[in-house]
């Protein structure tokens, strides 16, 4: 492996990847790569198979052929990257093998109506894309990102019947590749952390996973 590690967080919609995400990325000083930041920036984008947007508002999947394409351009420069939110089915973990392969996959673990809370009190700055919580972790000032000032709103698919079909996807596309990741790809350090834990401490617990790799390397 090369100084800078590819990794890819795996969890269930709110679970904290994305947070985890942008600091490992400035940590490691690689590129944080988010598909769903992606299709949210290009919700109207024309494919074949309609827009982004439809399928992020049922909380359903962008057809595979749309993600594939779209993760294969971010990575063909980088050397190092954190993957967020892909992949998020088995095919796409067998496209992102032919891409190269992955060094660390960290499974942030988090139970069902923890996510549920989490999900349905999560703000996320229309700026910057930090996120927050209205109970859990909110902004000095409510409805104002702390690091830039922009505007906190609520995403359409964090609505709760969204969320039950975004976790329902989880459950029956996401889980099998969790299994994959755990059990069949001994060249890909796993490891589980317990996503109930404090930011500071998941990400203790993340950094330390990625940085065991990047030592041993
Ligand atoms: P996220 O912000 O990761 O929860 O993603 C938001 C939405 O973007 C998802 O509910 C999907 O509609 C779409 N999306 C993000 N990543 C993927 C992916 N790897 N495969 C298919 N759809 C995705």
């Amino acid at each position: 492996m090369s100084e800078n590690p590819r990794v890819v967080l795996l969890g269930a919609p709110g679970a904290g990847k994305g947070t985890q995400g942008r600091r490992l990325a400035d940590a490691f000083d690689v590129d944080h790569v988010a598909t769903g930041d992606i299709f949210r920036a290009n919700a109207d984008m024309e494919t074949e198979y309609g827009t982004p947007q439809e399928y992020m508002e049922r909380g359903e999947l962008v057809p595979d052929e749309v993600v594939n394409e779209i993760v294969r351009e971010y990575l063909s420069d980088l050397d190092g990257w954190i993957l967020d939110g892909y992949p998020r089915n088995l095919a796409q973990a067998e496209y992102l093998a032919d891409l190269g392969g992955v060094d660390v996959v960290v499974h942030l673990d988090v139970a069902r109506e923890e996510l549920i809370d989490r999900l349905t009190g999560r703000r996320e700055c229309s700026e910057c894309g930090e996120t927050y919580h209205v109970d859990f972790n909110p902004p000095a000032e409510a409805g104002v990102c702390d690091d830039c000032g922009g505007d906190l709103v609520q995403r359409d698919d964090d609505a709760p019947e969204t969320v039950e079909t975004r976790l329902e996807e989880y459950h029956e596309q996401t889980e099998p590749v969790v299994h994959f990741y755990r059990d069949d790809a001994p060249e890909v350090d796993f490891v589980a952390v317990d996503g109930e834990q404090s930011l500071d401490d998941v990400f203790a617990d993340v950094r330390a996973a990625v940085e065991r790799r990047v030592e041993d390397s």
